[in-house]
């Protein structure tokens, strides 16, 4: 939708969303209502709408990211456990909790969880589950 700062003058047309037309048609105003809405016609179909300016939109909250525990997670273990036994993930190996993986694409991980197809992985931008054992 176009953003307008003021109301455009009786009579004239702007582009403006319209339901019933499903899509942005010609809308003429009809009259200023308010200082801050204008009563307008779809030029296509004759639907009225009210057009207002100004009015702060309400912020549709996006949803909140999970934190990304990550970095943290990553550096504590980084810290703790290092990478002297750092292993080259393969999905053929078998990997414990604490291990220390090399992956091609993530990087440095290390196994947080380790069920005995599966692994959590902490790298340091993201939290992967991988298949190991495989
Ligand atoms: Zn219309």
């Amino acid at each position: 939708m176009t953003e307008l700062k003021e109301l455009p003058e009786v009579a004239k047309s702007l582009p403006y969303p319209c339901k019933k037309c499903d899509g942005e048609k010609y809308h003429r105003v009809l009259v200023h209502k308010t200082s801050t809405s204008a009563q307008i016609e779809c030029e296509h179909c004759g639907s009225k709408k009210t057009l207002k300016i100004g009015v702060k939109k309400k912020v549709t909250r996006k949803k909140r990211a999970p934190k990304n525990e990550a970095p943290e997670m990553w550096a504590a273990l980084n810290e703790k456990v290092g990478t002297e036994k750092i292993k080259l993930y393969k999905m053929s190996d078998q990997f414990e909790e604490n291990q220390a993986l090399d992956h091609p694409t993530f990087g440095t991980g290390y196994v947080t969880k380790a069920l005995p197809k599966q692994i959590e992985v902490v790298f340091p931008e993201v939290i992967k589950i991988l298949v190991h054992n495989y």
